[in-house]
């Protein structure tokens, strides 16, 4: 029997996927790329944004023909699936299956051969890569953001044992693995015990071998001084940081339900960049919140020119049913989102370059990722993309999964350029 496995959506719902292929696999199912030639399509999808559960609609067609074709094939729905849209995705799916219930699919599938638990996170999942993995330490969020689905969908939070995660961790370094993702919704909450996000990072960093440490997300209200500290003193810990704002607004972030101002925001970069003074920062924004003013949009503008990020997620606002902000007005026009998201991306541009630009001349360790031709890529600790050159003959030599030092010798604000030392 073949299962094919579709995922829309972030890094978690990545992981969560490895973790419903480990449970396929354990009951004999085989993975195949080719849709057609599948007994079994699993999706695991997010519903944070509207057009992710658009595109899942979007398989209605698709999944009508192919049982034209096999009476016998099955389809799941898996993920992060808000309670109001199950009856929509029960048209097109056989079953739709809680993400923490994910050992069920071999009842369902009628195979009883593992046992079931509470505990998905505990399942040895099949992880896609050899040399990166992800390792979810929390689930759930308590923080109710206005505009998200999250705390609806995957609940209140749930910090995994430390002990399941060092155990997964130490076995991911045994095997030979170069970066370890920790991966939670809100990973600065994490509690397990007596042990909080920090002691976790320093746990994780002193475990032997070579490899990197990175995490995310975090709530800029949860992050601290201790996690600061943790990543200075780690070594393992990457000095990269995906610190989302949302707004550069105080009365926005206030109508967000952020419980942070743009002050203790700025008060926090200002104690990382003096503590590790190496860190390269991204964020995330919403462009055009309902009732989001051209002034406040200024303030979003204003902070982009003065902490000058590496990288930004800028995501234009749409609205999501069954969320606090679903009941606002969302009264800023199409254009004018486009017109902010540019604006802020025309300024990003520029101090992306200008942090790359500080890279060129100095020799960095990067991690390769892929390969195109005779063009390789990989990410440098600060996770800034590098591409070089094979060197004549070597064109074929596999460096994908391996650290090397490279010296840079140019930089866009997009990418790092490099030579092979
Ligand atoms: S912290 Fe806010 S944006 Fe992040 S998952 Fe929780 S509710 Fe959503």
């Amino acid at each position: 029997m073949k299962y094919h496995i579709i995922v829309y959506g972030c890094q978690m719902n990545f992981s969560d996927s490895e973790r419903v292929c480990a449970v396929l696999e354990n009951i004999r199912y085989k993975k195949t790329s080719n849709i057609n030639e599948a007994d079994l399509i699993v999706v695991t999808m997010c519903s944070v944004r509207q057009s992710a559960v658009d595109r899942v609609q979007g398989l209605t067609e698709k999944f009508e023909k192919l049982k034209y074709k096999n009476h016998k094939l099955q389809t799941i729905l898996t993920g992060c699936v808000l309670k109001k849209d199950r009856k929509i995705f029960l048209e097109i799916f056989d079953y739709i299956i809680d993400i923490k219930d994910i050992k069920k699919i071999s009842e369902i599938l009628n195979k009883k051969i593992i046992k079931n638990t509470d505990n998905y996170l505990d399942i040895t999942p099949k992880y896609s890569s050899k040399f990166s993995a992800s390792v979810p330490i929390m689930t759930g969020c308590n923080n109710f953001c206005a505009y998200c689905v999250v705390p609806y969908v995957r609940e209140r939070e749930i910090s995994r044992p430390t002990k399941e995660i060092v155990f997964e961790v130490k076995n991911l370094v045994k095997k030979g693995y170069k970066e370890i993702w920790l991966l939670g919704q809100n990973v600065n909450s994490y509690k397990s015990g007596k042990t909080n996000f920090p002691a976790l990072l320093k746990t994780i960093n002193k475990i032997p071998g070579k490899f990197w440490i990175r995490f995310t997300s975090s709530h800029p209200k949860d992050f601290n001084s201790e996690v600061i500290a943790a990543i200075a003193t780690g070594g393992k810990i990457t000095p990269y940081l995906n610190l989302p704002i949302q707004s550069g607004d105080d009365k926005v972030l206030k109508n967000m339900n952020r419980h942070y101002t743009v002050k203790d925001y700025k008060n926090k970069i200002k104690e990382l960049r003096k503590k590790i003074p190496a860190i390269c920062l991204s964020t995330d924004i919403i462009v055009g919140y309902p009732g989001e003013t051209k002034k406040q949009f200024e303030n979003t503008l204003q902070l982009f020119r003065d902490i000058k990020y590496d990288m930004a997620y800028i995501n234009k606002y749409s609205e999501r049913k069954g969320t606090a902000a679903a009941k606002l007005k969302d009264n800023v026009s199409v254009v004018e989102k486009k017109r902010r998201e540019k604006a802020l991306n025309e300024v990003l541009k520029q101090t992306a370059l200008e942090n790359n630009k500080k890279f060129v001349g100095r020799e960095v360790e990067v991690l390769v990722d892929s390969k195109k031709g005779s063009r390789q890529f990989g990410r440098t600790k600060e996770y800034k993309i590098v591409e070089f050159n094979s060197l004549a003959g070597q064109a074929n030599k596999n460096l994908i999964g391996k650290f090397i030092k490279l010296k840079i010798v140019d930089a866009t604000p997009w990418k790092l350029k490099a030579k092979i030392k």
